[in-house]
């Protein structure tokens, strides 16, 4: 993409593509998509689960208590909402909050690849066992790979995968919180080294098996 203007007016235009999506069933029980919300130019770009009820009636991701929680750890490391880009695995609202189906993440994805390609992120924080899954392409769950960042290709884009806990989880969790502080206190050393060389940056999490997903379910 050539230039910021440029870059923002087609994602404005993508947005207003997917505003009458009806790849799911989901589309039946939305108030709205919920597109994403930061800069269009940002090197960072948060990826959450699905939105939650005030998402659905606000359109903005992270609104309620987890994206207080979110701004939190942002002005942790100096940054907030408007440097960094953040979206969800699925654009509308499960009803009830309940889990992503595997039909509904598929029919999703082409958007949130969509999102990547066109704001070029160098790094992406996947929150929760679902973003992590999906952009990793592995079954390694969040408590086994939080933490470690490694080098994925979305489409055409190589980037740095950083997977944390979802911050909905560690709102009850103090142990949890902890880690997560400790994990984003490591996001400015991430965006340096991916803004300067994404490829010359993979640090491979152990070798696992899949894990049960318990710890960050249904939780928002
Ligand atoms: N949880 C998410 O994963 N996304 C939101 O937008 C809100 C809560």
């Amino acid at each position: 993409m050539e230039d910021a203007v440029e870059r923002a007016a087609a994602l404005r235009e993508f947005a207003e593509h997917t505003a009458g999506c009806t790849r799911c069933a989901l589309s039946g029980g939305r108030t709205q998509v919920v597109f994403g919300s930061g800069s269009p130019d940002a090197d960072l770009m948060f990826v959450g689960e699905a939105p939650g009820f005030h998402e659905d009636q606000q359109g903005v991701p992270f609104v309620g208590q987890a994206g207080k929680l979110l701004d939190k750890l942002l002005a942790g490391i100096g940054l907030t909402r408007a440097d960094v880009f953040v979206a969800n695995v699925l654009k509308c609202r499960p009803p009830g909050n309940r889990d992503p189906l595997p039909d509904e993440i598929a029919a999703c994805e082409p958007h949130l690849f969509r999102q990547i390609e066109l704001i070029e992120p160098t790094l992406v924080a996947t929150l929760g066992n679902f973003a992590t899954k999906l952009l990793s392409g592995k079954p390694a769950g969040i408590t086994r790979v939080h933490g470690y960042e490694q080098e994925v290709t979305l489409g055409s884009r190589t980037v740095l995968l950083y997977p944390l806990y979802h911050p909905a989880a560690a709102l009850y969790t103090p142990s949890m919180l902890k880690v997560l502080e400790e994990d984003f206190a490591r996001i400015p050393d991430l965006l340096a080294r991916a803004v300067d060389a994404p490829a010359a940056h993979d640090e491979p999490a152990p070798a696992v098996e899949a894990e049960p997903e318990a710890v960050q379910l249904g939780l928002f």
